[in-house]
């Protein structure tokens, strides 16, 4: 395959796993929105089985981190979405402030960064 072949594949690729990952995406919010009642039957381990070969499908792989820190035993589920979700690190764990307006990490609300309100998903509030 020459450059433009190697490249054309790989644009292919990635509109397939964009259409997927289109696909899941109801299913992923609903799946985590509903862990925190599931959890209580079925436990995080068995909630992850359940998700994880969608993940697979969609080309998505999740590894533990070795270092992280340890107080996101202490959140609420849908804190941790919410986290997850709003800040534009991502990151549930994260000592850097975040705007209350739009999750930007290292930022504070009105401190002149560019700052457009953004919406948390239905799913990830009560
Ligand atoms: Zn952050
Ligand atoms: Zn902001």
């Amino acid at each position: 395959m020459d450059e433009e072949q190697i490249a054309k594949f790989k644009l292919i690729e990635l509109a397939e796993k964009l259409g997927r990952l289109e696909t899941f995406l109801p299913i992923f919010r609903k799946i985590l929105a509903d862990i925190g009642r599931t959890t209580d039957r079925v436990g995080f381990s068995a909630a992850w089985k359940g998700i994880n070969p969608m993940l697979n499908l969609c080309g998505i792989s999740i590894r533990k981190s070795p270092e992280r820190i340890t107080s996101w035993e202490n959140l609420e589920w849908l804190e941790v979405l919410k986290r997850a979700y709003f800040r534009s690190c991502n990151q549930v764990i994260c000592m850097a402030p975040h705007c209350t307006e739009c999750g930007e990490c290292g930022s504070k609300l009105a401190d002149g960064h560019t700052c457009e309100h953004k919406d948390i998903p239905d799913e990830y509030s009560n």
